[in-house]
């Protein structure tokens, strides 16, 4: 599993060592809630700006065979950038999508959609010796005034036959990690959110703080995990503080 080393960009904030947003295990190229749009809302002109620039632009990326979405929202799925993408790799690329969300894709334009409820499995064609599997998230999903929680949230794990990336999306702590664990660990590699997640009393349901974070890590049985989700929207009271540097240390 190789989290790609960013390019060096042009913002100084995003010149900071971070990584990329597209991951490679065993040959195949993943993507995980990509976002190349400046802010995330319904409108690509208001709504919460990126603190940081995308780290690339769609055009730069190498060949892409997977997005993993993890639910709905909007700093988590991406008009434009779904379109983009469609734009670049078409049928080639496969969307891993939770319940609820293939119509979605569908009408975006995207032909190559795989919906999968938890704990479903499938992978991409030419690829067979890796396995997609819908996990389990705590959080909830919205993208418009009448649809609150009519599609699925959901974490993704990525086996292959040599090495295993888990994708935690958006998330509170709960019990299902360790079954993730226990199922599909040890992995190699885990993507852990830890940002969102002051003020606790209203974000703990649905945003880990840093040291659920570290216990995410070790009831997946995690060798490495990256902190992701961190200082890209301004959507809680923590960003513009200082790095927590204690948890990545932890980890
Ligand atoms: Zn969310």
């Amino acid at each position: 599993v190789d989290p790609r080393t960013p390019r060096k960009s042009s913002s100084s904030r995003s010149s900071r060592k971070s990584f990329r947003l597209d991951y490679r295990l065993e040959g195949v190229n993943i993507l995980t809630d990509p976002i190349f749009s400046q802010r995330a809302s319904f409108l690509q002109f208001m709504g919460p700006k990126r603190y940081r620039g995308p780290p690339c632009t769609v055009e730069q990326l190498p060949r892409i065979d997977a997005v993993l979405i993890s639910h709905s929202h909007y700093d988590h799925l991406d008009a434009g950038s779904v379109a983009s993408l469609n734009a670049r790799f078409g049928g080639e690329l496969r969307w891993f999508v939770p319940l609820g969300l293939m119509d979605w894709l569908a009408k975006m334009g995207c032909e190559n959609v795989m919906e999968l409820d938890w704990w479903e499995e499938n992978c991409v064609p030419g690829h067979d010796n890796v396995t997609f599997v819908c996990t389990p998230s705590q959080h909830w999903s919205k993208r418009t005034a009448w649809d609150d929680n009519r599609s699925l949230w959901s974490s993704w794990s990525v086996l292959g036959p040599n090495h295993r990336f888990f994708f935690a999306g958006d998330t509170g702590y709960c019990p299902s990690f360790q079954e993730i664990g226990r199922r599909f660990g040890p992995f190699d590699l885990a993507a852990i959110p830890i940002g969102a997640y002051l003020p606790r009393d209203v974000m703990k349901g649905q945003h880990v703080d840093p040291e659920e974070a570290v216990q995410i890590h070790q009831d997946l049985q995690a060798k490495q995990s990256v902190a992701v989700h961190w200082g890209t929207f301004a959507l809680a009271y923590e960003v513009g503080s200082a790095l927590p540097l204690y948890s990545v240390n932890t980890i």
